[in-house]
C-alpha cells in the first residue's frame, strides 16, 4: 500500500467493492477452553454456572471443557463456595491449579535489578532484587546480570530452572516486543541488541521483552486498577516520561510494536532540550533530569561537583517542602507541563481512566490538586463526567509484576490456545 518512502500506492487497493477488506478483527478470537479459564483466574474462584452466565455458553459446553481443564491439570474443583439455604452439598467452585505453570518476571534499571517467581494464578511466590552499577552495560553483561538475579530468585525459592515455563523482562527506552530487539536504551551501550533472543539462549526458555511502560499498564491490568476497565491510559514519571494504553482490554503497542512515547510529544516550539536530541519534549519539562537541571541552580549547587539527578531532586523536593520558593516553583512549573501532557491524553484517547503509576510517587508536587485541575481547564468541556485521574503508588516490584504479566499472558496463549495438547 505505501512505497519505500511511506507515500500511498493505490495500486493494491481493488476497484470493486467496498467497506474495510481486512477481518473484522486482527487478534484471533481466544478458544473458549481459554476463555474458560480465565474467567476463572480473573474471579479467582468461581461457580461452573457463573463462568456459563458471564460467557454466555451453553451449560453442556462448560462442563465439557472445564473436564477437560480439569483433566489437563489446569483447574481444579475445590468447595469453597457458601452452602445455599435449604441445600445439601455445598456448591463445588473452580479455581486454577497455581503451580500449573510458573513464570518469572525481571525489571531492569539502573539502579537495581528485580525479579518475581509468579505462579499460574498470579501469586507472587518470591522477589529477589540485584544492586548494579549506573553506567550503560554491553549485551553480554546485561545477560550476565540478568542470569545472576534469576539464580538468587530461584535458589531463595527453592525452585529449579526446569520448572520455570517463560521468562517476561522489561527496561525503559525503545524495545521492539515482537523481535526482543531493543533499539535504544539508557541502560545498554549499544543500540540494535537482541536482548530477548540473547536471554532466551541463556535460559533455554522463552523470553517476552516489553518497555517498562507497557510492563506497568500490564501491571495495573492484571493485578491493578485497570482490571475492571477495557480503556485505559497509565503515564509513569521516572528517568522519563512513559505511556500505555489499553484499547478494548488489550495493550496497544502501535503497528511498529515499539509503544507509545508521551514523553517525547512536543509542547513547546523550540523548546528545552531533550535526551532524544530534540527540542520541546514533555520530558525536557518534567522528567527527573529535567528538574535536576534547574535544581542546580535554584540550589546554588557547584557545577563542577555535579551530583548524581537521585540525589539533587530529593533535595530539591526536601527545600519545597521546607518552603523555599525557587524550588516550589520548579516543581508547580513541571506539574503545569504534566497537566497539558495529560491533557493532551484525554483529548486524543478519550480513555475511561488515568492511572498515574509507578514507584516514584512520592513528588507529589507533580500530582497535587492544581495539577488535575489545570488539565480538566485545558480539556475540552463537553459535559460529562471529566476523565478520573488516579494516583498509585506501588512498591519497587510492580515493574516486575507486569514483566511476569507479560510472561503469564503469553504461557496462557501457548498452553491453551494453539499449543493445546488435550
Ligand atoms: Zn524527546
Amino acid at each position: 500500500m505505501y512505497d519505500s518512502e511511506g507515500r500511498r500506492n493505490d495500486a493494491d487497493v481493488p476497484v470493486t467493492g467496498c467497506g474495510p477488506i481486512l477481518s473484522v478483527s486482527a487478534t484471533p478470537l481466544r478458544p473458549l477452553r481459554q476463555q474458560i479459564f480465565e474467567t476463572v483466574r480473573a474471579a479467582g474462584r468461581t461457580a461452573r454456572a457463573d463462568v456459563t452466565r458471564s460467557l454466555g455458553i451453553s451449560p453442556g459446553s462448560a462442563t465439557t471443557l472445564s473436564a477437560e481443564l480439569i483433566a489437563a491439570g489446569f483447574l481444579r474443583e475445590v468447595e469453597g463456595l457458601p452452602r445455599e439455604a435449604g441445600r445439601g452439598r455445598p456448591p463445588v467452585a473452580l479455581e486454577v491449579v497455581p503451580d500449573a505453570r510458573l513464570v518469572v518476571g525481571i525489571k531492569l534499571s539502573d539502579r537495581a535489578h528485580t525479579a518475581v517467581l509468579t505462579d499460574f494464578a498470579g501469586n507472587v511466590l518470591a522477589n529477589a532484587s540485584q544492586p548494579t552499577q549506573p553506567h550503560r552495560k554491553t549485551l553480554e553483561q546485561t545477560v550476565t546480570e540478568v542470569a545472576e538475579l534469576v539464580a538468587t530468585l530461584l535458589s531463595g525459592a527453592q525452585c529449579d530452572l526446569s520448572r520455570i515455563s517463560a521468562v517476561g523482562a522489561g527496561l525503559s527506552g525503545l524495545v521492539n516486543h515482537e523481535s526482543g530487539m531493543v533499539l535504544w536504551s539508557p541502560l545498554l551501550s549499544q543500540r540494535d541488541l537482541a536482548l530477548g533472543p540473547a536471554l532466551s539462549r541463556r535460559f533455554g526458555l522463552p523470553v517476552f521483552l516489553d518497555n517498562d511502560a507497557n510492563n506497568l499498564t500490564l501491571a495495573e491490568l492484571w493485578f491493578g486498577a485497570g482490571r475492571a476497565r477495557s480503556d485505559f491510559a497509565v503515564v509513569t514519571i521516572e528517568e522519563g516520561v512513559g505511556m500505555g494504553l489499553v484499547l478494548g482490554n488489550r495493550l496497544f503497542r502501535g503497528s511498529r510494536g515499539i509503544g507509545l512515547e508521551l514523553g517525547h510529544t512536543k509542547v513547546q516550539l523550540d523548546g528545552a532540550l531533550c535526551r532524544c536530541g530534540k527540542r520541546g519534549c514533555l520530558e525536557a519539562y518534567v522528567a527527573d533530569y529535567a528538574l535536576a537541571r534547574e535544581a542546580a541552580t535554584a540550589l546554588d549547587r557547584n557545577h563542577n561537583n555535579p551530583q548524581s539527578p537521585k540525589v539533587m531532586l530529593e533535595t530539591l523536593f526536601e527545600q519545597a517542602k521546607a518552603g523555599n520558593e525557587s524550588a516550589r516553583t520548579i516543581f508547580r512549573r513541571a506539574g503545569r507541563y504534566l497537566s497539558l501532557g495529560l491533557a493532551n491524553v484525554v483529548q486524543l484517547f478519550d480513555p475511561e481512566l488515568i492511572i498515574l503509576s509507578g514507584e516514584r510517587m512520592q513528588y507529589d508536587y507533580l500530582y497535587a490538586d492544581e495539577v488535575i485541575a489545570e488539565m480538566r481547564a485545558l480539556t475540552l468541556e463537553d459535559g460529562r463526567v471529566p476523565c478520573p485521574v488516579e494516583i498509585h503508588a506501588w512498591g519497587d516490584l510492580v515493574w516486575a509484576r507486569g514483566a511476569s504479566a507479560l510472561a503469564l499472558g503469553a504461557v496462557t496463549d501457548q498452553a491453551l490456545g494453539d499449543g493445546w495438547v488435550a
